[in-house]
């Protein structure tokens, strides 16, 4: 079968276009075969095909990349590599406790990469706060205080005099703190856990699979060659579909970060703070920010729904506006420092917040749906399909398979303008905090 869509790239990812000459890309070319196939890498795709390498040493394993790795979702985000869920469901304890569990699973894995390879990627142990502006935004926070003490969680309420030290601005007067969170340089870290793969795995990229057969020996198509395979490991996020699997199981969104140049020392001075951060909002459609150990400040905001993966020339000048505006709200005392680089980048959520970690079909594997938060979470879900792939008992495989199965959402005629109305309830609602 034909893949029926793909990614587009536009090269305005801002971390990427910050690591400067990258090497060509290694581009398949001619007729192989291969143990694994793994097609996508990102978090997921890259975990899937190392740990392939590490358990089974002897085999041949292959990644294949629509296009170069860092300019995908993986090395477009904000950079949170996350322990605890944003949203903490109360009802089922068990379910955040197993999901803490893996995150944190997640963090000492890329922890030890890191440190065995020396990725340089900005890896930094500063935590997350989430910040409020308004009452309600407090009043989320409070909740959301209430139930990781519930869980048993570290975790600290500021003021806004605590924030103002902290952050530099005091545009937020209430902030709840949790520390098991790393910020990192995405394009950085992706990037370099490309370049530090087993022996056994060859990564090609700018090789996007166009052709599927899903025989018995599945053959997997590209421009320039093929790989035939029993064993395929989706991760390919909101593009599975695309593949014949988990149709109307999954719903893409983009979303959209702008990346300052670096600080001059008379704006880091200006700006104050204590060194590097980064802020989670307390209301949905509401402004992420980081300052990154370069002294860059980027805002992320902003949602799209674009079934077709196509991010319009007036949704970029449009959303760039809305970040302009959101930097000089919040940090007036540095009114020249303006973006280089705005860009947006595939979420794919699923109706039920669930991933998809586990078999579609025989030998075809997929870790894919990260619901918006994919550092931790494909990481971890790349190595469970894996180990569950490869035949390994462990405890990772128990609880990344005890998730339900993913709901299926009505036809899209009825979903696409619900979502394009709540994007934009959430928009129009999330007043101070935007
Ligand atoms: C602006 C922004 C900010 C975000 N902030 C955060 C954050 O701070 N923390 C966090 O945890 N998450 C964040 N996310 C979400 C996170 O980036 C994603 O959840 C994560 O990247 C998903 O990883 P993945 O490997 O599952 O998918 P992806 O990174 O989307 O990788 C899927 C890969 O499959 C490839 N592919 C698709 N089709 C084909 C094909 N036919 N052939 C070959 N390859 C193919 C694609 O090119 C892509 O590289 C953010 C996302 C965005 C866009």
């Amino acid at each position: 079968m034909k893949v029926t869509s793909f990614p587009k790239n536009d090269h305005s990812n801002g971390w990427y276009n910050g690591l400067g000459d990258q090497p060509p890309a290694s581009v398949l070319h001619g007729d192989s075969t291969a143990d694994w196939v793994v097609v996508g890498g990102g978090f997921s795709g890259l975990a899937a095909a190392r740990r392939l390498g590490e358990l089974r040493p002897d085999d041949r394993v292959v990644l294949l990349e629509a296009g170069r790795i860092g300019e995908n979702a993986s090395g477009r985000n904000s950079g949170f590599v996350i322990d605890l869920p944003h949203a903490i469901s109360q009802e089922q304890p068990e379910h955040d406790h197993r999901q803490i569990r893996v995150n944190r699973m997640a963090i000492a894995w890329l922890a030890e990469l890191i440190e065995q390879h020396q990725i340089r990627c900005q890896w930094s142990h500063r935590g997350k706060v989430h910040v409020a502006a308004t009452n309600r935004g407090r009043r989320n926070l409070e909740v959301m205080a209430s139930r990781l003490g519930g869980l048993g969680e570290v975790h600290e309420l500021w003021d806004a005099a605590r924030l103002k030290t902290y952050l530099g601005t005091d545009y937020f007067n209430f902030g709840l703190f949790t520390p098991g969170c790393i910020l990192m340089q995405p394009a950085a870290l992706v990037t370099g856990l490309a370049r530090s793969m087993p022996e056994n795995v060859e990564v090609y990229e700018d090789s996007a699979v166009v052709a599927f057969d899903d025989g018995p020996s599945k053959i997997l198509t590209t421009a320039g060659g093929s790989v035939t395979t029993p064993q395929v490991v989706l991760s390919t996020n909101g593009w599975t579909p695309g593949f014949g699997f988990l149709k109307h199981q999954l719903l893409t969104m983009h979303t959209f970060a702008s990346l300052t140049r670096p600080l001059t020392e008379s704006e880091q001075v200006a700006l104050g703070g204590e060194g590097d951060w980064g802020t989670i909002p307390s209301t949905l459609g509401a402004t992420t920010m980081r300052y990154t150990q370069d002294k860059r400040l980027l805002i992320r905001r902003s949602l799209r729904h674009r079934p077709d993966f196509t991010i319009r020339p007036d949704d970029h000048d449009s959303i760039r506006r809305e970040h302009e505006e959101t930097l000089k709200k919040r940090f007036p005392m540095v009114p020249d420092v303006g973006f280089e680089d705005t860009w947006g980048g595939v979420l794919c959520m699923s109706r039920n917040h669930v991933p998809k970690c586990g078999a579609l079909a025989d030998g075809i594997w997929a870790a894919v749906c990260q619901n918006g938060v994919g550092a931790a979470k494909g990481t971890i879900s790349g190595r469970a399909v894996a180990e569950l792939a490869a035949g390994e008992d462990t405890d990772l495989v128990a609880d990344m398979t005890a998730y339900e199965d993913l709901q299926r959402f009505p036809p899209s005629w009825i979903t696409a303008p619900v979502f394009r109305a709540k994007i934009a309830y959430a928009r129009l609602t999330a007043g101070a905090e935007a």
